[in-house]
């Protein structure tokens, strides 16, 4: 079964609107238009309506209503998904469901180390409410004043604490979720242990709004660090750059909490296009990394073991050169230097993406093959690679060559695309490391998966989403 491929006809529209409320169905062009472009500007869509649901019953109805009615519905969170997942297509005839006012703190149980948030929480204010109950929630992506907790699951999101904490999936308990029958599967459980069969929960996470729509969860908290201590090092080689993060996972353990690594023409990017930006260190290096080692005891117990892994380090001819910060504000400063990178680089023309992880001690040949294939497809093309190599998922760029002509450039994408996945592939690495398959990369999973992986996925969506009304295109 597939959804019904033309518009909803004005009465249906009007049978929407209802159920939100007039003021909470958009329809203007204007007040629209935030919702039908992603952050890179690849897939502009179209829509009838953008509906804006303010609680999980409300989402239900509006499920049950499309469903009787095949009509598509395109879940949407922040919209800071990097493959297209969240915008409908152009063909306008997909209704916008946007989360965003489900964004209440349902319950915080800092006894149990657990919160209840609704999907439409973004992630700071998820992360402020667990510091304000001196409690951490450790997921954290540059993203995050703007992503949702729903979205951060739909995408099983990584960012820069997995070293130590693990994704979305790792933080989570349990699940509230509308099925595209617009029932509701309460499983806001909030158990370590519940061995009562298949886990639907985790079904739910990472299916990229293709199974149900998730409107609240049950997300683990973890004690406040009293301190932290944060690197920022050059480095000669990649061979370096792993021995430093092998040394410094034997010396912290999981108080490394980030192990970022960029490679200098990333810096030289950041350098010249974010404002008031400046080199940490006075010489320049091949590799940079940024370092996070936290503390239960203190800042000054964080900071003595940052300065013996360094010593060692340089000791060992692994660090060229470091810093260590010496407030928060020299520490926010370090990290806007890696956290600008994803935007830096559209100040540079085109720039072809691939965000691939591989087994972290085939990182330094994955690099140099990647790059040598890259360049046999766009000759002067400039590879940027960045990204958590503590979970060996890197941001594999490749930006146009100077002054070449952008979109002459972009016309290579899948070519390029094809030179690098094929060395992901040769390395047992995997095509999306943390931003899903969305629109982007659907072409590719026939390519990467088994044709029993590929035929489950389907009984899957077949099973919970009979019409295919759930972000349809997507994923699979
Ligand atoms: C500057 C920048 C940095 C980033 N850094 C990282 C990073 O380090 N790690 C990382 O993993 N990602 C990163 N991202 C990507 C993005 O922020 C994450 O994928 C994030 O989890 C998306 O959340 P969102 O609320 O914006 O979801 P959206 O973009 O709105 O949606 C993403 C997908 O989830 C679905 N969806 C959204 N909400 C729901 C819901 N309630 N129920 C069901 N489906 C839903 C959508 O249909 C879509 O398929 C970055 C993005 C930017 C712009």
């Amino acid at each position: 079964m597939t959804a019904l491929l033309r518009a909803p006809a004005p009465a249906l529209l009007e049978r929407f609107a209802a159920i939100v409320g007039a003021r909470y169905a958009v329809t203007d062009t204007a007040a629209q238009a935030p919702y039908l472009i992603e952050p890179r500007g690849r897939y502009p869509g179209r829509t009838p309506m953008v509906l804006r649901p303010g609680a999980t019953e409300e989402v239900a109805a509006i499920l049950k209503l499309a469903n009787e009615t095949r009509t598509p519905i395109v879940p949407q969170g922040g919209n800071t998904g990097l493959v297209g997942g969240q915008t409908p297509h152009e063909t306008g005839n997909e209704i916008v469901l946007s989360l965003g006012r489900l964004d209440r703190l349902r319950n915080l149980d800092a006894e149990a180390n657990t919160m209840t948030v609704e999907a439409g929480m973004t992630l700071a204010n998820a992360r402020a409410a667990a510091a304000k109950a001196d409690r951490l929630f450790p997921l954290s992506l540059a993203s995050e004043g703007t992503c949702q907790i729903g979205g951060n699951l739909a995408t099983n999101a990584g960012g820069t604490a997995v070293l130590a904490y693990g994704t979305m999936r790792d933080l989570t308990l349990g699940l509230e979720v509308v099925l595209a029958s617009g029932e509701i599967w309460n499983g806001l459980r909030a158990l370590h242990k519940d061995n009562t069969g298949y886990d639907l929960r985790d079904i739910f996470v990472g299916s990229e709004g293709t199974l149900a729509i998730i409107t609240a969860a049950v997300l683990k908290l973890y004690p406040r660090p009293r301190g932290t201590a944060l690197i920022f090092a050059g480095l000669p080689n990649l061979g370096a750059v792993l021995r430093l993060l092998n040394n410094a996972r034997a010396t912290a353990g999981r108080d490394l909490t980030a192990f970022e690594f960029m490679a200098r023409i990333g810096l030289d990017f950041v350098l010249r296009h974010l404002p008031d930006a400046r080199d940490p260190l006075s010489t320049k290096h091949e590799w940079y990394v940024l370092a996070g080692i936290s503390s239960l005891i203190s800042d000054d117990d964080a900071r003595e073991r940052a300065e013996a892994l360094l010593a060692a380090a340089s000791e060992a001819d692994i660090v060229s050169d470091a810093v260590i910060a010496a407030s928060l504000a020299q520490a926010g400063e370090l990290w806007r230097l890696r956290e600008a990178l994803s935007e830096v680089q559209k100040h540079e023309g085109g720039s072809i993406k691939h965000d691939v992880s591989l087994p972290v001690e085939r990182m330094a040949n994955f690099i140099a093959e990647a790059s040598a294939a890259a360049l046999k497809v766009v000759p002067g093309a400039r590879i940027v690679p960045f990204g958590h190599l503590g979970d060996g998922n890197v941001h594999f760029n490749v930006s146009q060559p100077i002054g070449a002509d952008r979109e002459a450039f972009l016309a290579r994408w899948d070519e390029v695309n094809e030179a690098v996945h094929a060395i992901v592939a040769h390395y047992d690495g995997s095509i999306s490391g943390e931003h899903g398959i969305g629109r982007a990369k659907r072409h590719l999973l026939t390519a990467v998966k088994s044709p029993v992986e590929i035929a489950l996925m389907r009984k899957l969506k077949a099973a919970l989403d009979p019409n295919g009304i759930l972000n349809p295109g997507k994923l699979l």
